[in-house]
């Protein structure tokens, strides 16, 4: 059985004082939750929450980090490092990076593989632009970000990894995929990870959907066969929006 993931993704938003207001509010929200609930944060504020979710049942993870151990990388952040705080996740490859910063199906390969290493889940993220949606040819797309991703990585780490199928055009855009759309595709997921393993390494995979998830939608989301959790951008940013999508 794979329990249900719920992530929120607060990108580039809040001090460290909103946080830790934020999961004082959020952790009697969310404490019966029946799915593992999560915010990947800011990196300044990563110590501050690791501490403040200490005894509650809310996971904390990064948004990135760098996949060499230490080095010239002004301005980036090493494994260790945020293995040093405690973080639970880091998020990685996620669009806007692949977009803005460069991010490739190597460095997404190189930063799955020392993510396992480090023992931090990776949230791997892979989802295909509008572009690719109207012209058809998004499930090559998809297949070729996550064979990519999944190089080298053994059969026994595989679970590890929870992938995040996010279409671009439904993110930040209020566009959410029909739940039927995000199925096929998530199974499709699924279907690509099993030609690469087995089925039970593939059955042990949670594959969350990303894009506009919100209170209203969440429910039937998660009610697909092969969705097993949400990553949630603007609805993760007030903590009883967001409490509401983690108890769906
Ligand atoms: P959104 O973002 O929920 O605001 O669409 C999702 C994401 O980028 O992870």
């Amino acid at each position: 059985m794979r329990k249900p993931f719920i992530a929120g993704n607060w990108k580039m938003n809040m001090t460290i004082k909103e946080g830790l207001e934020y999961i004082n509010e959020f952790k009697d929200l969310v404490k019966d939750a029946e799915a593992e609930v999560g915010v990947c944060v800011p990196a300044t504020m990563l110590k501050d929450l690791v501490e403040a979710a200490k005894g509650t049942n809310i996971k904390i993870g990064a948004q990135n980090m760098h996949f060499e151990n230490s080095g010239a990388f002004t301005g980036e952040i090493a494994p260790k490092m945020l293995k040093e705080i405690g973080v639970d996740y880091v998020i990685i490859g996620h669009s806007e990076r692949r977009m803005y910063y460069n991010e490739t199906n190597e460095t997404v390969n190189k930063k799955v593989l020392k993510a396992i290493e480090v023992e931090i889940d990776p949230i791997l993220c892979v989802g295909e632009s509008l572009e690719l949606r109207e012209s058809g040819e998004m499930k090559p797309f998809v297949k070729e970000q996550i064979v990519k991703a999944f190089e080298n990585v053994k059969a026994e780490d595989v679970s590890k990894v929870v992938v995040a199928y996010e279409p671009i055009w439904a993110i930040g855009t209020g566009k959410t995929a029909t739940a039927d759309q995000a199925n096929e595709m998530t199974a499709f997921v699924r279907e690509t990870i099993k030609s690469l393993y087995d089925q039970t390494v593939a059955d042990a995979v949670r594959i969350q959907y990303g894009g506009s998830v919100k209170p209203a939608n969440v429910k039937e989301i998660m009610s697909k066969s092969d969705i097993d959790g949400a990553l949630v951008g603007g609805a993760s940013l007030v903590a009883d929006t967001f409490s509401k999508v983690a108890v769906y």
